[in-house]
């Protein structure tokens, strides 16, 4: 059999505390988004502009793509493209091995995860260190991220305490968060000193100034590219912007979408190389040029990568970022996935309850659920569904058709809802009672406590 979502959500909800915790914590994230998106009057306005900035740039991509290149290349930037991740990792060696580099420090970046470059580097000698906290915690770990804004949200700082005394010689049993973060930076600092290239993602590029962008809470992409004399900024073909105004609004949405913040502590602006240093970038398409001609799915292009719909998804939340066995998870990388290798990823349209929240919080108005709901019917169309999930939507789609076998059905549920021992029913719900949605169902019944507050024969139960 293979393993699908449903397979590894089980895994992940199996440890139940993990699972409670994990869907607190972006629950607060997103509670903190929804305070910071009320505080921006016309909110949604900045939302329709921003969805309308993208829509543009992806109607003019290939113009704002060279445009950029030209000013790029006008203010001393080398520029390269890669046709798909093998590419951007050769390209990116060769830069690093022209230059004899050995040590290379690494902001986050996605699209290097996507392009698994990390692997690519080691396995050809060169230490890489990524010196994001989350990042690093992770890659300490050996494992991928599990959010694309928090990579390590899925551990516990007592974990995050046993890795550090173990990779980094902290006291046994430290779990102060500042303590912790104060022993990554003094490790990340002798890092930072010794780096002989740094190298970023890019969050916007501006074709009209040819400068990049790198949005950062921790300053590491500045400590990475302030010391060593090469930089190399990897992007993909989407985060262009024509103009700088634009930036500006896309700016005011992503960190609050992200992270509840007005603004990224960091917002470094890269135009052209420091004195007597390099800035080469290297623009990635690998793949997104076929979900541009796909006209179902192009509006994923438009993703700034803020996580808001990992966030708030109740499915994500609930079953972890590796649930999806793809490098963004979440609403948006069901899309992505899927569009990539629909067989591969068939279980991903279904890891979502189609509630909406994703498209309500994107501040780019993706239409993430209706994206996935189209990925099914295809999947549907092909036969590629599930035998058992097949059956099942068959029987509820027979009974959705037939009203009167559809409300026999429904009073047969009420009279097994009314019979059964209480305990079997609600044994499951308890468990799940006890999360913020879901009050724990009442040890009365409703009809129990009528009668004893009201009275036998005053109510109407
Ligand atoms: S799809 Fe929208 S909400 Fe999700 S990460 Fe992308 S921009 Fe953010």
């Amino acid at each position: 059999m293979s393993v699908g979502h449903p397979e590894r959500a089980a895994a992940f909800v199996a440890d139940e505390p993990r699972a409670h915790w994990h869907d607190q914590a972006l629950w607060f994230v997103r509670e903190k988004r929804d305070r910071a998106a009320a505080l921006v009057p016309d909110w949604e306005k900045l939302r329709d502009v921003a969805a309308g900035i993208r829509a543009h740039a992806r109607g003019r991509l290939a113009d704002l793509l060279e445009e950029f290149e030209r000013n790029a290349v006008a203010r001393g930037a080398k520029v390269h493209w890669a046709a798909d991740a093998d590419e951007h990792n050769v390209i990116v060696h060769g830069i690093l091995a022209d230059h004899g580099v050995h040590r290379l420090v690494k902001s986050k970046s996605m699209l290097t995860e996507e392009c698994g470059l990390n692997h690519f580097l080691e396995a050809r000698g060169i230490e890489v260190v990524d010196t994001d906290l989350g990042e690093r915690i992770v890659q300490l770990r050996r494992e991928p991220p599990s959010h694309i804004v928090f990579p390590a949200i899925h551990l516990k700082r007592e974990e995050i305490g046993e890795l550090f005394h173990d990779k980094l010689g902290t006291p046994q049993g430290l779990a102060d968060p500042t303590k912790l973060t104060e022993a990554a930076r003094a490790h990340l600092r002798e890092r930072f000193m010794k780096a002989e290239a740094g190298l970023t993602g890019v969050n916007f590029a501006i074709a009209e100034t040819g400068g990049v962008v790198v949005c950062t809470n921790e300053g590491n992409a500045d400590m990475g590219t302030s010391l060593p004399p090469l930089h190399i900024a990897c992007m993909g073909v989407e985060k262009v912007v024509p103009k700088l105004e634009h930036l500006a609004v896309m700016l005011r949405l992503l960190a609050r979408s992200a992270t509840g913040q007005p603004i990224t502590s960091y917002t470094s602006h890269f135009h052209g190389p420091m004195a007597g240093g390099e800035l080469h970038i290297v623009i990635v398409d690998n793949g997104r040029s076929r979900l541009l001609a796909d006209p179902a799915l192009r509006g994923a292009l438009a993703c700034i990568r803020c996580g808001a719909c990992m966030n708030t998804c109740p499915v994500y939340r609930r079953s972890g970022g590796y649930s999806y066995g793809w490098v963004v998870p979440g609403p948006i990388g069901s899309v992505l996935a899927s569009a990539r290798d629909p067989v591969a990823h068939a279980s991903l349209p279904f890891a979502s309850t189609l509630c909406g929240s994703c498209d309500a919080v994107c501040p780019v108005k993706i239409d993430l659920h209706g994206q996935l709901l189209g990925l099914r019917r295809d999947l549907a169309a092909r036969g590629i569904v599930p035998l058992g999930k097949r059956i099942g939507l068959r029987i509820l789609a027979f009974f959705l058709a037939h009203r009167a076998l559809y409300e026999a059905a429904g009073r047969l549920m009420r009279v097994a809802l009314r019979s059964f021992p209480r305990g079997i029913l609600y044994a499951r719900w308890n468990t799940w009672g006890r999360r913020r949605e879901l009050p724990a169902p009442p040890e009365e019944s409703f009809r129990d406590t009528w009668r004893r507050t009201r009275g036998t024969g005053h109510g109407h139960g």
